[in-house]
């Protein structure tokens, strides 16, 4: 993380009234009526955008939005987006139609010194995701410095968080810069013990995470559906749960590597199981090894919760991806929303530095009311995920390189 360049870096570099693209992720949810339905990811930007501002750089906001796959689609502009961003900002925000050419060059030059502007979705242009060169030079043109500040984006390789570092000086931003710190704490130089909980539907979307998490936590929590699939891979029945048959082998192969490497993993002791994934249902607890022929296990139950909590006890650090049940139908959201709460409990009290991430996550931990309390919890899915998975993100590369 040393090596790169942050935002006081780039204040000291670059006099006002230079031009600076930022790259961000705008890419949020809207409702029917086009309004941004969550801002976390907006919100997050914000102190680099106000930086940049005081500064007195002219700022143009680069974003994909969408997939439109290289064709201008009016339903992925990211016009609103411009709109709403004003409004967290209390500062004009202006729009400009192309992220290229004249369009782009006009709007940022006509700038107030520290005034801000959002340029067209990258990807109405084929050459983002090509990581095109030519794209890249296009969208590098009018500026004198690039910052990333768009973690979630930069698993991919494309022109905007990739190729335009080759044409423009390059600076990390305070919300990229969280999150490695975030992912460094987790796990790059962790404090132990270090526990991780992975849950979720099924191991097939998770193979990479559990091998490489299985080779560097002291203690592996698995949850949810694919503890099934562990479960079954024990010997043991799991009726009508979600279990995937195909996959008992890969299960076995990761408990047998965890225990070369010293990590200790944690399947459920006990269910909590119902004749069918549907809300209302009566909570009926029974011991993992015991689950009846037309039952299915839809959420850990309490002595593993018992067990999941003890080891949040004895963690220094917690890495937290997917839930220990079907939390969107109560009542199997129990054991997420205990285990969740109590460490958000250990967060606050000091004594636990826990990160979360990735796919539902965000929302199992925010429905347990818990969210808030975490140390980080990191908007970022597909790119938080390939971290943890010990994969080398392009975006995150191509800062230190200049
Ligand atoms: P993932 O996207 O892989 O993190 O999986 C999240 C989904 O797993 C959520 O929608 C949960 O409802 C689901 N899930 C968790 N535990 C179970 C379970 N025991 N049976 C069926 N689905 C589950």
């Amino acid at each position: 993380m040393s090596s790169f360049k942050t935002l006081d870096t780039l204040a000291d570099d670059m006099a006002a009234g230079g031009i600076v693209l930022i790259r961000a992720d705008l890419n949020v949810p809207l409702d029917d009526s086009g309004a941004v339905r969550d801002a976390t990811r907006l919100e997050r930007l914000l102190p680099s955008l106000k930086k940049l501002s005081q500064n007195g750089f002219r700022i143009g906001v680069l974003s994909h939005f969408g997939r439109p796959k290289g064709r201008r689609m009016a339903e992925m502009s990211l016009a609103p987006i411009a709109a709403a961003l004003s409004g967290l900002l209390g500062q004009k925000v202006t729009f400009a139609g192309d992220c290229i050419g004249d369009a782009a060059q006009e709007a940022l030059t006509s700038l107030p010194k520290g005034g801000i502007c959002v340029l067209e979705n990258t990807r109405f242009h084929g050459g983002e995701e090509a990581d095109d060169a030519d794209f890249a030079a296009e969208l590098a043109a009018p500026a004198d410095a690039y910052v990333n500040d768009a973690f979630s984006a930069a698993h991919r390789a494309h022109a905007s968080t990739h190729g335009i570092t080759k044409y423009l000086p390059t600076y990390c931003g305070h919300a990229m810069q969280a999150e490695l710190s975030a992912l460094n704490a987790a796990l790059g130089n962790p404090k132990r013990p270090l526990v991780a909980v992975v849950g979720g539907a099924k191991i097939s979307t998770k193979l990479d995470l559990l091998g490489n998490l299985s080779t560097k936590t002291d203690i592996l929590v698995i949850g949810g559906g694919m503890a099934n699939t562990f479960l079954a891979a024990q010997g043991h029945k799991v009726g009508t749960s979600l279990c995937e048959d195909t996959m008992l082998e890969i299960a076995r192969t990761i408990m047998a590597e965890a225990e070369n490497k010293g990590c200790t993993i944690l399947l459920p002791r006990d269910a909590v199981i119902a004749a069918e994934f549907a809300a209302g249902q009566s909570r009926e607890i029974c011991a993992a090894q015991a689950v009846p022929e037309d039952k299915m296990i839809l959420d850990a139950g309490p002595e593993a919760v018992r067990d999941i909590c003890a080891a949040f006890d004895k963690a220094a650090t917690l890495i937290w991806n997917g839930p220990l049940g079907a939390f969107e139908v109560e009542p199997f959201d129990v054991a997420t929303n205990s285990a969740a709460q109590h460490a958000a409990t250990l967060t606050r009290e000091g004594q636990l530095t826990s990160i979360a991430g990735g796919g539902d996550t965000v929302a199992a931990l925010n429905h347990a009311g818990a969210g808030k309390d975490f140390s980080y919890v990191s908007t970022a899915g597909g790119a938080f995920l390939e971290w943890l998975e010990g994969k080398k993100l392009p975006g995150v590369s191509a800062l230190s390189h200049h």
